[in-house]
């Protein structure tokens, strides 16, 4: 763990060195300067001028100052550094994560983690790390000064500090522990206060403040409890580190009496070998608040190392294969779209975790390219997890699923993706400008693609009413937005990927007439040049399919288009007259 600690400042040691070794330079300088204004009362005294001694003293003022100063921003900024780059890491890992581990994790932790933990890195691997190699520079030239002097002293010495070194070394891992608390006790206030904010209407109108405030402030008091035990242990560690030094002072003082009046030992050695003795509490102080500083270090790193221990999403297919057909080719950024693809399930099966039951139990249907096709069924028959599939959120366990005549696995992540558009069902609308949201999934889009597809999407209304048309701000999550609005926009962005295949997760809310018209025309204009696979929840979308699959609890039960399966499947026939009745 220690290694892996140092690691983050191997990249600075150099720098490290230097602004330790300014730092020292600059003590040096402060010594110097007692000796300088000496020279500058003998030169008074001598009456002669004072001009020489007076620059003398002024510049080794200035040097020290500036040597000093030059010094602690050293330390400074590789602290820093250090910060910057332990984020960067942690930041690159958590946006590459596999989405199954991060159903797991909550966000408020997942932030306290990079704001907080990171910081804790910098004093131990900065001042910490520095003070300690001075601190064990000092300890090594005292105690080799005091064997210089008398050998059973020194052996009386080093008994003391072998025992505040017992004793330290048991509290260490204590305070290692309760900072590690400490530390989990601030990721858990994040994540109640996360949770809070998410859901800050639900909040208010459930009349829950009182209660979640209340949560929060249990999570921040027992990340102070925890605190006040690291406290505990720390002035533990300093106390008991003094007494033993006072106890070493008294054995000395015993010790060194008896061998004085004995002969063995001279008064003024005695004297001398006191003085060092008290010279050693400095050190000593400083160490054993290295090791504190190096244990919460130490619990902060191993929050760190929990995420960047995860697995991230493999780029690249284990082994990749020849795509089985041409149309697999990547998409050609020319045009208003690559190619439309296909899609084939084939004896899916999946389950979100081992402990879980399947939601698809062998799963068959297929999707031609180009054209509308609408996957329809009750809720929880596994119709989203269809996209998390497709997407490659989760990996399924049996079966297989082709895009393009070409199993997905065989396709780079990101070449997938790219010829994939996709629309959740909450439509999420990213805090921003409108310009941002509608170019999230394509920086480089020309402005008359932009315009064409808020012409396409119908948002050219909404452009035109916002105060400052696309630079007009939607708010967090696009709550400035309606429901229909917030879709459309998602939509929008998905297009101007130019997905070869659009998967489109209709809202289950209520549309009014005008939004669900537009949404219609929207998802048939598309359907026209891209292939269109829609979780269909309203009448308007499934009367429109070219054809329909009908899931119920992870299978497919039927396939066919509207006409058909009403006149064929009972379960069909049913969701038309109950689920559909939004149309
Ligand atoms: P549908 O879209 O047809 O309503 P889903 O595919 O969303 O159904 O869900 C199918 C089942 O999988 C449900 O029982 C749901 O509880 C479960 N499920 C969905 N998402 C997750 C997830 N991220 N982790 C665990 N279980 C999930």
């Amino acid at each position: 763990m220690l290694k892996e600690l140092l690691a983050y400042v191997r990249p600075y040691r150099r720098i490290l060195i230097l602004g330790g070794l300014l730092g020292l330079i600059g003590s040096v300088a402060g010594l110097a300067m007692p000796l300088l204004a000496k020279y500058v009362v003998d030169a008074f005294g001598a009456g002669g001028s004072m001009a020489g001694p007076l620059l003398g003293l002024t510049v080794a003022v200035l040097i020290g100052a500036v040597v000093s100063a030059s010094g602690s921003y050293l330390m400074e900024r590789t602290g820093e550094g250090i910060v910057l780059g332990a984020r960067r890491r942690l930041v690159d890992r958590m946006l590459r994560l596999k989405v199954a581990d991060v159903d797991r994790l909550k966000p408020g932790d997942l932030l306290s983690r990079v704001t907080g933990d990171t910081t804790l890195l910098r004093a131990v691997l900065t001042n910490g790390i520095v003070e300690s190699v001075g601190a064990a520079f000092m300890l090594v030239g005292a105690i080799v000064m005091m064997a210089t002097m008398d050998a059973v002293l020194l052996l009386v010495t080093l008994g003391v500090i072998v025992v505040v070194g017992g004793i330290v070394a048991m509290i260490m891992p204590r305070i290692q522990r309760a900072q590690a608390q400490a530390q989990e006790a601030v990721g858990e206030m994040g994540s109640v206060l996360d949770r809070a904010l998410q859901a800050y209407r639900t909040v208010k109108a459930s009349g829950a403040e009182e209660r979640e405030i209340a949560v929060v402030g249990e999570a921040a008091a027992r990340a102070r409890d925890r605190g006040l035990q690291v406290a505990v242990w720390t002035s533990l560690a300093g106390v008991s580190t003094w007494v033993s030094l006072q106890i070493a002072f008294l054995a000395v003082l015993a010790v060194g009496g008896a061998r004085v009046s004995s002969g063995a030992l001279e008064v003024s050695s005695l004297i001398a070998f006191l003085l060092y003795l008290f010279y050693l509490v400095a050190p000593i102080g400083q160490l054993v608040q290295g090791g504190v500083q190096l244990q919460q270090g130490l619990a902060a790193m191993q929050r760190i190392k929990e995420i960047e221990a995860l697995p991230a999403e493999p780029a690249e297919p284990a082994e990749p294969s020849e795509p089985a057909e041409p149309a697999a080719e990547p998409a050609e950024r020319t045009g208003d779209g690559g190619v439309p693809v296909g899609v084939t399930f084939q004896d899916v099966v999946f389950r979100y975790g081992e402990d879980r039951p399947l939601v698809h139990d062998g799963v068959t249907f297929e999707v031609p390219p180009g054209g509308l096709t609408a996957l329809v069924g009750p809720s929880g028959a596994g119709k989203s997890t269809v996209f998390g599939l497709i997407e490659r959120f989760y990996e399924h366990q049996g079966g297989t699923i082709t895009v393009g005549g070409r199993d997905i696995r065989d396709w780079p992540l990101g070449e997938l993706r790219a010829a994939l558009g996709y629309v959740e069902q909450d439509a999420p609308v990213l805090a921003g400008t409108l310009r941002e949201n509608l170019l999230f999934a394509a920086r480089d889009v020309t402005e008359d693609e932009l315009n064409r597809a808020i012409a396409r999407t119908r948002l050219d209304d909404l452009v035109s009413r916002l105060p400052e048309g696309l630079e007009t701000p939607v708010g967090h999550r696009g709550v400035l937005l309606s429901g229909g609005e917030r879709q459309r926009v998602a939509i929008a962005r998905a297009l101007l990927r130019r997905p070869r295949l659009l998967l489109l997760d209709e809202a289950t809310s209520q549309l009014d007439a005008v939004n669900e018209l537009r949404l219609r025309e929207v998802i048939a204009e598309v359907a026209r040049e891209t292939t269109v696979l829609v979780i269909a929840h309203r009448l308007s979308t499934v009367t429109g399919a070219d054809r329909i699959v009908v899931m119920e609890a992870g299978g497919v039960r039927a396939v066919g288009t509207h006409a058909e399966l009403v006149g064929e499947d009972d379960l069909y026939r049913e969701l038309a007259a109950t689920q559909f009745l939004v149309g």
